[in-house]
């Protein structure tokens, strides 16, 4: 039996042209970029070429994009660089980083470990479906502000935010913003000609590329300082001898997604609202998370009425469906997810959601075998027959 992956917002399998485009540098081209001699100046073409084409996904210019070793990390160093950067400013009086209660925690976690003695940071609410609360972001935004952070679209829900309204209100106070776009990339059209951010966060494995590649927009004037410090790389954003092979497998990706997003992006969201229409159908008691609203094609989050979500996981991988809860666990003690409860549900919402994304493999029949996969489970633990959990959460992906 083929299995069904329905977890493409964790990550995505790597296209066959990308490993193509990757093998010479993880074999004979294996020459370190910062060289001299031909071997390293193979090396710093293939990032230039990979360079030219994420940029191309992003409307952004080359010099533009500095490639990090991770989603992860460039949110780390647009968060640490810029307010870094603000501090060595004559007038360091922005010093605050305003952001919302439902970003990964790449960004959550780099606010919190900022030094509260010095920056002030604030975490916008969001309303019951999702969506960034306006009002409460432009009641923290001040002239002491030096980043706005607001993701473009979540990652457990698919909810796309108000990133244009994000930027009227920064940008109305002089601050800088940056937007975490790592699960809309590659499924919504992205101009960075168009779209006045400062920031952008992307990630290699969310578009069929390898894992372990992100890169960060940093539009061209933007005052940020490096978090890894060492060699020259990356024009002294960050330092360390480049990932080639990542990175050209990363380029490969971007000019995959950019020329099949219009296509996928349709066809997938077809799918998603089949997914929906038929698990309500059921009358299993599903509730999908936002399914009027604007959302990426891929993710939607769907809540079945007094089923545990994480034995409900568990059933679907016994039948050969992966798929994921909506809570972001920490190792070992689940956690709710902290943005279904950032969204107000109440606790038993919460811990019966389940994440179902999908790809641009996902095909018709999956959609089907996954609703009778749904029905039969979400029927058999109601009837007490799914035993406790006892696998471990995964983690906020
Ligand atoms: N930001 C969002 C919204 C994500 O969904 C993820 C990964 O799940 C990341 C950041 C982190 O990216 P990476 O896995 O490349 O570190």
């Amino acid at each position: 039996m083929r299995r069904v992956y329905l977890d493409h917002a964790a990550t995505t399998p790597l296209d066959s042209g990308v490993l193509e485009a990757m093998m010479p540098y993880l074999t004979g081209e294996f020459g370190n970029p910062s060289s001299v001699h031909g071997f390293g100046q193979r090396a710093r073409g293939a990032i230039d070429e990979a360079r030219a084409r994420v940029a191309a996904l992003i409307g952004a210019r080359d010099s533009e994009i500095v490639f990090t070793g991770s989603g992860t990390e460039a949110d780390n160093l647009a968060i640490g660089g810029v307010l870094r950067g603000a501090m060595l400013e004559p007038d360091a009086e922005r010093t605050d980083l305003v952001t919302s209660s439902i970003e990964h925690h790449a960004v959550l976690n780099s606010a919190k470990g900022l030094d509260r003695a010095r920056h002030r940071v604030t975490f916008a609410r969001v309303d019951e479906l999702g969506r960034l609360d306006l009002k409460d972001l432009a009641a923290a935004v001040s002239e002491n502000t030096a980043l706005v952070s607001v993701m473009f679209a979540n990652n457990e829900t698919g909810v796309l935010q108000p990133i244009d309204e994000v930027i009227r209100i920064a940008r109305a106070k002089g601050a800088y913003v940056h937007t975490d776009a790592v699960q809309a990339v590659g499924k919504v059209p992205i101009d960075t000609r168009r779209l006045d951010v400062d920031l952008l966060t992307l990630s290699a494995h969310k578009i069929h590329g390898p894992k372990g590649v992100g890169a960060l927009f940093v539009r061209g004037g933007t005052k940020m300082n490096a978090i890894i410090r060492g060699g020259s790389q990356e024009r002294n954003r960050r330092a360390g001898t480049e990932n080639v092979a990542g990175i050209v497998g990363m380029g490969k990706a971007a000019e995959i997604a950019l020329s099949r997003l219009a296509g996928d992006a349709d066809r997938i969201a077809r799918l998603r609202d089949q997914l929906e229409t038929k698990l309500v159908a059921t009358g299993r008691g599903a509730v999908v998370v936002n399914g009027a609203g604007p959302r990426i094609c891929a993710t939607t989050n769907v809540s079945f009425e007094g089923v545990s979500g994480e034995d409900l996981l568990i059933a679907l991988d016994l039948a050969g469906i992966a798929v994921s809860t909506g809570a972001a666990c920490a190792a070992g003690s689940p956690e709710p997810s902290h943005v279904l409860k950032a969204m107000n549900f109440p606790r038993e919402r919460v811990n019966s959601a389940i994440r179902f994304s999908l790809g641009r493999d996902t095909t018709e029949e999956e959609i089907e075998r996954t609703v009778d996969a749904v029905t039969t489970a979400v029927e058999q633990l109601r009837r007490g027959g799914g035993g406790p959990s006892t696998r471990r959460p995964e983690a906020g992906v």
